[in-house]
Parts: C-alpha cells; sequence; structure tokens
C-alpha cells in the first residue's frame, strides 16, 4: 500500500533535520517504554523504586534535549514554512503540541507532579485494599489541586477542563464532550430500561461462574492472535500484567498484555481482542513513519476506536464465538453451545465495575467520572464530597450502589496517575468504532484479513499525520452518535426480544 508520494513522506530540508535530532528523543522514549512494560510485567517487585527513579531521570533528559534551542527553532521555522506534505505537518503539529506543554509548565511543577503521583499510586493501592477513601482523600486533593494549576499553565479559552481533556485528544473540549453525553444520555437510558424489564434479563450468566483452565485459555488467546495475525510472535507478543493494556516499541515490535481470573473466560479473551486493536494500528502503520514523531497513533479517540472495533464488532460477534467454541469449551472443560457464549459475551447489567461493563452501562460510567471531574477542576464540586456524589450518580444511572469505596470511586488507577480528563476519550473512542463498524459492513468486507486491510487503508497507515477532525474529513466521515447508538439499539432489541 503506498502511502506517499514516492514512498517519501519526507523531503523538506528543516524536518528532515528535525527527524535527525528526534531521533535521539524516539531512543529515549524506545528504552522507557521496554522498561515500563517490564516493569507491568516481569519485574521483581522490589524493583519499582530504582525503576521509577532511573524513569524520572530519562523524562527530565527527555525534557532537556526536546528543549535544546536549536531544536526549538527548527519547530519554529518549520512551523512558518509553506507547502510542506501531510506527513511534515503531522510532525510539526505534535512537536509544536509537546513544545507548548514543556514551554508553559515549569519544571519544577513536573518534578513535583511525577513525586506526587508516584506517592499517590502507592496509597491508592492501599486504599482500594483496605476499603478506606479518607486514606487517599489527602492525595486525590493535592492531585485535583494540580490539574487546576496545570490547566493555568496551559491556558484555555472556556473551561479549565479544556486544557486537560486537550492532553490526550488535542482540541477537545468539556463542551463537545457535554454535547456527546446530552445526546446519548437518554437513548440508553431507555435501552437499558427496556433490557432490564425484558423476560430475557438475567443479572448473572452461568457461563461468568464457570471455572477455567488457565493454561488452555492462554493457548486460545494464542490461537486467536495467530489467527487474526499470522506473524504474532515475530514483531508481536502477548504476556500477563494486572490490569491489560497496549505497547509499542516500534512497528515491528508491539506488546499486549491480559489478564486471567479463576472464572469469567470472556474477560480474558475480550481484553486480548481489544487490545489487538490497539496493537494492529501501530503494526500496519506505514514504515516510512518508524522513529518519527508520527509513528503509531497518538490520539486517544482513535486508538480506542480501534480496540473497541475489534473487541464489539468481531469478538463478540457469532461469527468469531462459532470459529473458536471448541477451544471454548476446552477451557471450561464441558460442553457449550455457540448460543450459550453468544448470550454471555453480550449480557447487559448494571455493575459496579467499569472495567466489566458491557456495551449499553459503560458509558455511565465514562458521563459519571467526567462530571465529578469537571465539577471537581471548575470550581463546582469538592473532593472530599466524591464518594457521596458518585454513589448518588451510580444509583441515578445504574440504579445501584457500590457496597464499598473499593467498588466506587477507588475503582480505577487513572486519577492517583494524576491523569484527569482521560476517561471521556474511552466513550468516544468506543461509539467512533460503531462507525468504522458500519463502514466496514456497508463495503461488505468479511475476512478478518480484507477488515485489517480496510482499516490500515483509512486509519493505521497515517499514524498520527492526522488530528482525528481531519482523518475523519479524509474519509468522509464526520463523529455521529447515532450511528453506535442505532447499532446498540438494533442489537439489543433483538437479543432481548423487545
Ligand atoms: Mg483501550
Amino acid at each position: 500500500m503506498t502511502t506517499f508520494k514516492n514512498n517519501k513522506p519526507f523531503r523538506d530540508k528543516t524536518v528532515l533535520e528535525i527527524l535527525d535530532k528526534y531521533k535521539d528523543l524516539w531512543a529515549l522514549s524506545h528504552v522507557s517504554a521496554v522498561s515500563g512494560w517490564d516493569l507491568e510485567t516481569y519485574m521483581p517487585e522490589q524493583g519499582a523504586s530504582a525503576r521509577g527513579m532511573a524513569l524520572g531521570r530519562i523524562s527530565t533528559i527527555y525534557q532537556k534535549i526536546f528543549l535544546d534551542s536549536e531544536f526549538v527553532s527548527l519547530i519554529h521555522k518549520a512551523g512558518c514554512q509553506n507547502g510542506l506534505t501531510d506527513a511534515e505537518r503531522g510532525v510539526v503539529r505534535i512537536l509544536a503540541h509537546s513544545l507548548k506543554f514543556y514551554e508553559k509548565v515549569p519544571p519544577k511543577f513536573l518534578e513535583d507532579f511525577s513525586l506526587l503521583t508516584s506517592q499517590a499510586t502507592v496509597v491508592w493501592r492501599e486504599a482500594k485494599a483496605k476499603n478506606d477513601s479518607k486514606l487517599f482523600e489527602p492525595y486525590l486533593t493535592k492531585i485535583f489541586g494540580m490539574n487546576k494549576e496545570l490547566a493555568e499553565y496551559l491556558t484555555y479559552k472556556d473551561s479549565p477542563y479544556d486544557a486537560l481533556l486537550d492532553q490526550f485528544e488535542k482540541g477537545l473540549t468539556a463542551a463537545e464532550v457535554e454535547s456527546f453525553f446530552n445526546e446519548v444520555r437518554e437513548p440508553l437510558k431507555v435501552l437499558l430500561t427496556k433490557i432490564t424489564s425484558s423476560k430475557k434479563y438475567l443479572k448473572v450468566n452461568q457461563l461468568e461462574n464457570a471455572k477455567y483452565d488457565k493454561v488452555k485459555m492462554a493457548d486460545l488467546n494464542a490461537k486467536v492472535l495467530k489467527y487474526l495475525w499470522p506473524e504474532f510472535g515475530k514483531n508481536f507478543r502477548l504476556d500477563i500484567s494486572t490490569h491489560p493494556f497496549t505497547t509499542s516499541f516500534a512497528s515491528s515490535d508491539t506488546r499486549i498484555t491480559t489478564w486471567y481470573h479463576d472464572t469469567d473466560f470472556g474477560r480474558s479473551l475480550l481484553a486480548v481482542i481489544h487490545e489487538f486493536g490497539h496493537a494492529l494500528y501501530d503494526l500496519q502503520c506505514d514504515k516510512g513513519l518508524d522513529m518519527t514523531p508520527v509513528g503509531g497513533g497518538s490520539s486517544l479517540v482513535i486508538h480506542e476506536s480501534q480496540s473497541r472495533f475489534w473487541e464489539n464488532f468481531v469478538g463478540r460477534s457469532e461469527g468469531f464465538i462459532k470459529k473458536f467454541l471448541p477451544d471454548m469449551q476446552k477451557v471450561v472443560g464441558k460442553n457449550i453451545t455457540s448460543s450459550e457464549v453468544y448470550s454471555y459475551f453480550n449480557k447487559v447489567a448494571p455493575g459496579n465495575l467499569r472495567v466489566e461493563a458491557d456495551e449499553v452501562t459503560y458509558h455511565f460510567h465514562i458521563m459519571l467520572r467526567f462530571e465529578i471531574e469537571k465539577g471537581i477542576i471548575e470550581g463546582a464540586l469538592k473532593v472530599k464530597d466524591i464518594p457521596e456524589i458518585w454513589n448518588a450518580k451510580m444509583k441515578e444511572y445504574l440504579g445501584i450502589i457500590p457496597k464499598t469505596d473499593s467498588e466506587g470511586a477507588l475503582q480505577d488507577i487513572h486519577w492517583s496517575m494524576g491523569s484527569v480528563g482521560y476517561f471521556p476519550t474511552y466513550s468516544l473512542g468506543t461509539f467512533l468504532g460503531g462507525q468504522w463498524e458500519d463502514k466496514v459492513a456497508k463495503s461488505g468486507t468479511k475476512s478478518y484479513k480484507d477488515i485489517e486491510k480496510m482499516l490500515q487503508k483509512f486509519v493505521h497507515r497515517y499514524g498520527s499525520i492526522y488530528t482525528l477532525e481531519k482523518l475523519l474529513t479524509k474519509n468522509k466521515m464526520k463523529f455521529d452518535s447515532s450511528v453506535n447508538l442505532k447499532y446498540l439499539e438494533e442489537k439489543y432489541l433483538r437479543i432481548y426480544n423487545l
């Protein structure tokens, strides 16, 4: 697939100079990523403080090299140049965004923030284990306080929350997120009420509680990946971590992880397929973008649209379940039918945990977090009231109240890591995933290999050259929440005989 004229994405002299200097930064982020991956997978527990120190030092070195006056003036120079190719403009856009961050945020603030969050994740783990939100409260107060400060450094037009969202999805605003949730809130509520009052509604599916064989489960995960990506093992691997994630060091070295529990095999399998969707973005990026700021995806909404596409439209589909049914039977050690697995993979029921939520209830978990984050950043809510507000919103949206804060406001790691403004990208990405599915379905493409090629053509090959909006325009699309809403309504009305 040729993406660029003469296979050369970069020709401009200034940009070529930038890319040459950028290789040092790329090398640092490469080793940081390997180190971060090891920390989550194989590092012995006591390695944590040395690793934290090393990673902290590397990020300081990274910043110093980035702010080298020659590099900075090259970025400014390229920014004023006309006639750049799309790829070149992408490089300048991404670097200018990072530069703005480094120029506006004092190094002392970044150092304090990194120290605070490394302590906070430890305290958060303890607070979650002990179900003690008071223990975490002073840290959370500081984290939100520093995020407010960060928003002031970064500057914004309407809401300080805009500046925080912009870190995860360039240009995304609170008003846009709000109008998206206003579009989907009622239809999802109506759908959920229909489902929970249907005769076919089950709070628990018996397959969720079926014990499974972890070795056979790992075999199935590997088999699925090998089927979807024959080069699995060569440029792509799977490991285990406490929470599934994807990381990519190069388009020729991408890693994903999954988790294993005693029961609920779908959790392990669907995590694998979800992360595969993220990995595929990096694996199928144009090789000409390797070692540049635009290699691989950087928009979190686009990235999540890829992972959710594979999870929801492939992993939860009848065809996929039928294909791997014999292996699933081995995993749980009994004769299960594909329709049993289908209703298990597509069960809808309000629950306390975001990561276990289904396609319908998931977005209420995000709305709740968005409303709390925005309220605190804009000064309307207080951190000490989070557990109470949390429970009230859970009651309002899902009709349940978590018994403990561990299953409530303490469940996610994001805040302890300092990330405020991240959550909305999950819902937006999921909805965008529905639009890719619509495009794939309309094209009549059926085989997974052909679907991969389509996604490569539409999205992956461009890496981060385009912003979300530009990428959609390029594909003659506009973000449209009604597409995924329609899919959810049709699918679940059918499943629940409504
Ligand atoms: Mg994801």
